[in-house]
C-alpha cells in the first residue's frame, strides 16, 4: 500500500504532483536543491489550492488538512520512509541518473521509484538505479491538478506486480491511467511534440501567426489550446531536449527541432515560467 509519497523537484510538475497526492490523503515530501525552489513550490500549492476553495470546490479546512500532509525540505534523508518516490527534476539524463543512483541507497527495499521524465528511457533509468523490477514511468501532464491522465510507462525490467501497484495508485489521486511501452516520447509525447514542433516550423517559415496558428488548431481542430500557447506552457527548454531526445533516439531527420525552437531556447525566451515564449506573459 502506498501512503506515502516522496516527490523530487518542486517545480512545475513536482508541486502539481505534490498537490494531487496530498488532497488524495497521503503524505508527500517534496524535496528541491534550494530553499528558494521547494518555497516557490510549496507557494503555487497554496495558491492553486487558495483558488479551488474561491471556486467552491474545496473548503478551506481540507485545503489547510491538504497543506499539512506535504513537508517541502531540501533535505533528501527524509525521503527514506517513503513507499513510493517521484523524481520530477529537470529533463537531462545525467541528471536524473545521479539523482535515482543517490536517491535508492536512502530507501527502504520495497519502495517504489518512479520518473516523471516526458521522453527519457524508462530501461537506462531503471538500469542506474539498484531495483529495476520496481522502476516504473508515471508521466504526469500539466498541470497536474486538471489533467485526468497519468501515463504509466513499463521498462524493459519492469515488473508486472509494479504496474499493478501504480494503477492502484494512479486511481487513488484520481488520474486515469494508460500504460504505454518504453520509446522516445511513450505514446502521448510521441505524437503531441512533434505536431507543437510543426506549428513551431509553420511560425518560422511566416505561414500563419502565432494567433492564428493556435486559433486555427483551436478552431479547426477541436483542440482547448494552440500549439504554441501549449509549447509556453510546457516550457520551450522542455519540448527542445524533448525533440533532440527523438531526433537521436530514432535517428529520423523528421524529428528534429524547429531552429526557431533553439533560437527561442538560446534567447532564455522559456515560455510562462520566464515570461516570455511565443506570447508575452509580463502583465
Ligand atoms: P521545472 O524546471 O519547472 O522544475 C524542475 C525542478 O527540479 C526545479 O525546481 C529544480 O530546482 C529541481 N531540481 C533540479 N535538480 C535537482 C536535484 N538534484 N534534486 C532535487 N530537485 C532538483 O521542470 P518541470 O517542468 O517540472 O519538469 C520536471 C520533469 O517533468 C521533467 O522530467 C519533465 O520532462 C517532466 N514533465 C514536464 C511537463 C511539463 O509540461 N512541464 C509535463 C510532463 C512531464
Amino acid at each position: 500500500m502506498i501512503e506515502t509519497v516522496g516527490i523530487i523537484g518542486a517545480g512545475t510538475m513536482g508541486n502539481g504532483i505534490a498537490q494531487v497526492c496530498a488532497a488524495a490523503g497521503l503524505n508527500v515530501t517534496m524535496v528541491d536543491i534550494s530553499d528558494a525552489a521547494v518555497q516557490r513550490g510549496l507557494k503555487t500549492v497554496g495558491s492553486s489550492l487558495d483558488r479551488l476553495v474561491s471556486k467552491e470546490k474545496m473548503t478551506a479546512a481540507d485545503r489547510d488538512a491538504t497543506l499539512a500532509r506535504i513537508v517541502a525540505t531540501t533535505d533528501k534523508s527524509k525521503l527514506a520512509a517513503c513507499d513510493l518516490v517521484i523524481e520530477a527534476a529537470t529533463e537531462n539524463e545525467e541528471l536524473k541518473v545521479k539523482i535515482l543512483r543517490d536517491l535508492c541507497a536512502g530507501l527502504k527495499p520495497s519502495a517504489l521509484v518512479a520518473t516523471n521524465t516526458s521522453s527519457i528511457s524508462i530501461t537506462r533509468l531503471a538500469a542506474s538505479t539498484d531495483r529495476p523490477d520496481r522502476f516504473i514511468g508515471m508521466h504526469f501532464f500539466n498541470p497536474v491538478p486538471v489533467m485526468a491522465l497519468l501515463e504509466l510507462i513499463k521498462g524493459l525490467q519492469t515488473s508486472d506486480d509494479t504496474v499493478a501497484k501504480a494503477e492502484a495508485f494512479a486511481k487513488r489521486v484520481g488520474k486515469v491511467a494508460i500504460t504505454a511501452k518504453n520509446s522516445p516520447g511513450f505514446a502521448v509525447n510521441r505524437i503531441l511534440c512533434p505536431m507543437i514542433n510543426e506549428a513551431i516550423f509553420a511560425l518560422q517559415e511566416g505561414i500563419a501567426t502565432a494567433e492564428e496558428i493556435d486559433a486555427g488548431m483551436k478552431l479547426g481542430c477541436n483542440h482547448p489550446i494552440g500549439p504554441l500557447a501549449l509549447a509556453d506552457l510546457i516550457g520551450l527548454d522542455t519540448m527542445l531536449s524533448v525533440m533532440e531526445v527523438f531526433y537521436t533516439g530514432f535517428n529520423d531527420p523528421k524529428y528534429r527541432p524547429a531552429p526557431l525552437l533553439k533560437e527561442m531556447v538560446d534567447a532564455g525566451h522559456l515560455g510562462r515560467k520566464t515570461g516570455q515564449g511565443f506570447y508575452s506573459y509580463s502583465k
